[in-house]
């Protein structure tokens, strides 16, 4: 296993990635004009497998059309064919994916209609996210002064690169206060979602969520909720207000990046006993064997890079 790239699938080819250089006018890096996808790819008996890639594509695709690219060079499924070939030819068996499909065009303009799509995917491994220690001990959150996208302003189905310089205020903001993460909440002042996790408290055995009316549709967030019900449990979606959560017996975060993290902490109040709930913990588990394989219930949601 190696923690470096090597490669970069670049525009259909593989390119050493210290040659995978963008000139300083591409137009992507000055005005956000980007959207991407984050995908993990974990160890298996059958090898390494790619958690969801179908979905992780078809929300890569839908992006692409929320933000306004008419003709994209790639379909899902050669989009899908290449993160399989990154992750070959950087060797890796455990790995976080990033295809990136950004906007580039020979007058420096804001209309998407005068110039192409570009499209890079790197592949690398990346540990826990929010540590490794967060995953047994829980994340200490605070709710940001920075409120979540209006859909009519940036539109939270999609993963559109602009979109994140909101995640980056919050989440700097946070961790600067001495936080984990940040918790934000949408424009009507409902809970909504982290800068790259959604959110779910826990009450009286009950799971609760918010809906996606102001978030975006999670991909973790739908598998933990599939999971979540084929073990008995209810999961409601509705409007949360931030005192829901400081009344939570058990708060988590789900996030490809960050995975399946307990929240034992908001705004200096400690959630439930302070400590990692027994649904939480159960999710976890769960939620493990379905992307190690060792679950055929979930077998068609692995996607193998070698087979
Ligand atoms: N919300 C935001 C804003 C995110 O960036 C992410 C990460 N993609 C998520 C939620 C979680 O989505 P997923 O489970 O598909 O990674």
């Amino acid at each position: 296993m190696t923690d470096s790239q090597e490669y970069i699938w670049l525009d259909g080819e593989l390119v050493e990635s210290e040659k995978a250089t963008l000139p300083f006018m591409t137009s992507a890096l000055h005005y956000g004009l980007g959207v991407f996808e984050g995908i993990r790819c974990y160890e298996t008996p059958r090898g390494p497998a790619i958690f969801r890639l179908a979905e992780h594509m078809e929300r890569l695709i839908d992006s692409a059309r929320i933000l306004g690219f008419r003709d994209l060079p790639y379909t899902a499924e050669q989009l899908g064919e290449a993160c399989k070939t990154v992750v070959r030819a950087n060797r890796l068996t455990s790995c976080y994916i990033r295809p990136l499909i950004f906007f580039d065009s020979k007058v420096k303009n804001l209309n998407l209609d005068q110039g192409w799509a570009r499209v890079g995917i790197a592949a690398w491994y990346w540990g826990a996210y929010l540590g490794e220690e967060a995953l047994e001990k829980g994340a200490r959150m605070n709710i940001s002064s920075y409120t979540r996208h209006h859909p009519n302003v940036m539109m939270t189905k999609a993963k559109i690169t602009g979109n994140y310089a909101n995640s980056v205020l919050a989440k700097t903001e946070s961790v600067r206060l001495g936080f984990d993460e940040a918790i934000m909440l949408d424009p009507q002042g409902y809970v909504a979602e982290c800068t790259g996790e959604n959110l779910f408290i826990v009450r009286n055995g009950v799971i609760y969520t918010p809906g996606t009316w102001a978030v975006l549709e999670g991909i973790t967030r739908d598998a933990l909720i599939t999971v979540a019900r084929d073990l008995g449990y209810t999961v409601v979606e509705t409007q949360l207000s931030r005192d829901h959560l400081y009344i939570a017996d058990e708060c988590f975060v789900s996030g490809t990046a960050a995975e399946v993290v307990p929240v034992t902490e908001i705004d200096f109040r400690t959630i439930g006993n302070g400590r990692r709930g027994p649904v939480t913990h159960a999710l976890q588990k769960a939620f493990h064997a379905v992307v190690h394989g060792e679950d055929p219930r979930y077998a068609h949601w692995l996607t193998t890079v070698n087979e």
